[in-house]
């Protein structure tokens, strides 16, 4: 029997399938909690298989919905979201499963491995984080505090939203596009019923980023900008609220503020640690971001201001950067770069891939095998072209995560591999940009990271239970190679002369990458620590102003404009999922770029550092935290130097 998954998704039963799963998973849940004596074996694992089940069953109609989107499958997938956000809900609420995971962990402690101390002590937390473990009074706040957040959250989208589309500002003279892309004019012209033609600019994107990048009239620029930038001021008040209960709500839960609550549950250690992170790498970057502002400030006529830089660094960039992605895209075919990679993954860390005949959802889709010293390991789904009914950009999925099952019987990963490539025909290939290769071994680590795990507990097996600021290292350490010559060759030729891609269009990409890199450092760095800091307690908008304003004096190299209200715009921390882990990004960034180093400074194919990275963080998964195995793999904490490497910064 195949050890896999049979892809398959029945949608005309499939609410019918799932409601009967879930009403077995609940009476499994009483049944269980039910046992008179209780143990990791005959209620943690039991519990955590049922989930790895229910993961099984629903993962293909969301991969569907995803790359075979269909009036059908939408229909199916809404139908059930809140069936499965019901379920998970009554689960997390259900305080008597806590209290005997806390018996469990301290009854067990000296018998269980650290795979399962780690399930125990992620399940906990999850329960204490959102408070199900507290008293109803305090509940009952925490529950108004949560409802009134998402309320604001949305608030703070949508006044941002409405400003975005409010604003709209019309060109009449054409002198004022020229230089502008023919794609961009021809979406920004319009006629009148008088038969008059003028271009109209507003503060969506794209059309809000083409004037600045390439409008050359500077009033206009900024007229734009300034309407940019004083989007929304009634989110200074939301502002002022999301901060009151955030720290309120931590408070609730025994932290001492939002930064605190936030990095409870991620790698990062505490306030302090990222902050010294974020400021040495502003340090650092700072000298190079100078120059690099100067070799703008040569080409402009005047003293830069902020809503010139953005088009003196196209100017700059079209004069000595600029890659053509035509000239480039006959060395990258798709399947001459997917075999590459597959050569070079078995030269980095032995693991074979071999076609696998399945039929899957769609004839453009197809399998991988996976082996590790001849023994089968996972399976890899890969969907690689784009199609209409596919959802776009590029990702990887896990389906089956690899674990022991109740009987002790090892189950083997799999995972989907998706991107958006131009489809290929029966008479022409799909030539890929660089960007795409880049996109391919992103999605790739985090696949090998998932499927090459060997943890024997599914909740802490692959990606599953690795930390937030911390996923995205495994992807990003692989995508580092995609610009390296050595990697690049051994794919990178002409789909019809077979020539080998040349050095200095190699150098190019690198050149072409780090352009500005020091000034975009800055630029995150600027976003990370004011996140980090206005979350550390209860600020009115004044203050948080001051906040920024302080910040900027060391990270702003031109003045930003008194009028300048980024932060009502910052949705990413008010209204998205990053409030206190903006720095992600960054953390992020610094392992792989670090990781990688190590392996290009041994000489890619003779690293010791690849071999353990194989051992020590893909085989390791999340079952243990990732400052633990990045200490195991570099034998020591990570250094911010590589980082600056990576991006060209001396
Ligand atoms: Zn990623």
């Amino acid at each position: 029997m195949s050890k896999f998954l049979k892809f398959e998704c029945d949608l005309e039963n499939f609410i019918a399938a799932l409601k009967s799963l879930l009403a077995k998973n609940s009476s499994s849940v009483e049944e269980l909690l039910a046992q008179e004596s209780k143990s990791y074996s005959s209620f943690v694992k039991p519990m955590q298989i049922m989930e790895e089940r229910l993961e099984h069953f629903f993962t293909p109609l969301s991969h569907l919905n995803a790359v075979n989107n269909s009036e059908a499958t939408q229909a199916v997938y809404s139908e059930s979201l809140p069936i499965i956000t019901e379920y998970s809900t009554k689960l997390s609420q259900n305080i008597e499963i806590y209290k005997v995971y806390k018996t469990i962990l301290e009854s067990e402690q000296e018998s269980l491995n650290y795979e399962q101390l780690r399930v125990l002590e992620l399940n906990i937390k999850h329960f204490e984080q959102s408070g199900a473990h507290l008293d109803d009074a305090t509940k009952k706040r925490l529950e108004e505090i949560n409802i009134r957040l998402s309320e604001l959250s949305n608030n703070f989208s949508q006044n941002l939203l409405n400003a975005t589309n409010e604003f709209e500002y019309l060109i009449t003279d054409e002198a004022d596009i020229e230089g502008l892309p023919e794609s961009e004019i021809a979406s920004a012209k319009q006629e009148d019923a008088e038969g008059n033609i003028s271009y109209k600019f507003t503060l969506q994107m794209p059309s809000y980023i083409a004037y600045m990048t390439y409008g050359k009239n500077a009033e206009i620029r900024e007229i734009l900008y300034k309407a940019y930038t004083t989007r929304a001021p009634e989110n200074g008040a939301i502002i002022e609220e999301i901060l009151a209960l955030k720290d309120e709500m931590s408070k609730l839960l025994g932290y001492k503020n939002y930064v605190a609550y936030s990095l409870s549950s991620k790698m990062a250690e505490d306030e302090q640690s990222v902050l010294s992170f974020l400021q040495n790498l502003l340090k650092n970057s700072k000298t190079q971001a100078q120059k690099e502002l100067e070799e703008l400030q040569a080409i402009a006529p005047q003293a830069l201001r902020s809503f010139d830089t953005a088009f003196y660094a196209e100017v700059l960039k079209k004069e000595q950067y600029e890659i053509d992605e035509e000239e480039y895209r006959p060395y990258f075919e798709q399947r001459s770069v997917l075999n590459g990679m597959f050569t070079f993954l078995e030269r980095l860390f032995g693991i074979r891939f071999v076609k696998a005949e399945e039929q899957l959802w769609d004839a453009k889709a197809f399998a991988y095998d996976v082996y590790l010293e001849d023994k089968l390991r996972a399976r890899v789904l890969f969907d690689l072209e784009a199609r209409e009914s596919k959802r776009g950009g590029a990702w990887m999925h896990n389906w089956q995560s690899h674990h022991r099952d109740a009987a002790g019987e090892e189950q083997l990963a799999s995972a989907f591999v998706v991107c958006n490539f131009p489809p290929s025909s029966e008479t022409s290939p799909s030539l890929l940009r660089h960007d795409d290769v880049v996109t391919l071994f992103h999605e790739m680590g985090h696949t090998i990271h998932h499927i090459l795990s060997t943890v024997d507990e599914n909740e802490v097996s692959g990606v599953n239970g690795v930390e937030w600021d911390a996923v995205e290292f495994p992807s990003q350490f692989l995508e580092n190679f995609a610009y390296e010559p050595e990697v690049l060759k051994m794919f990178a030729s002409h789909h019809q002369t077979g020539e080998t891609l040349p050095d200095s269009m190699i150098e190019k990409l690198v050149k072409s990458k780090n352009f500005l890199s020091a000034m975009g450092m800055l630029r995150q760095l600027e976003f990370s620590l004011f996140d980090m800091q206005v979350h550390n307690g209860v600020y009115t908008q004044e203050e948080v102003q001051t906040i920024l304003d302080k910040i900027r004096e060391d990270s702003s190299l031109v003045q930003t404009p008194s009028y300048n209200k980024f932060q009502n715009g910052f949705a990413h921390i008010f209204a998205g999922g990053y409030a206190a882990g903006y720095y992600s990004y960054k953390w992020a960034e610094v392992l792989s770029a670090d990781a990688f180093y190590a392996v290009i400074d041994e000489g890619v194919f003779d690293s010791k550092t690849a071999k353990r990275y194989l051992k020590i963080v893909l085989n390791g998964g999340g079952a243990k935290s990732m400052s633990r195995l990045f200490k195991e793999l570099m034998g020591r904490e990570p250094n911010t130097d590589q980082l600056l490497r990576l991006n060209g910064i001396k």
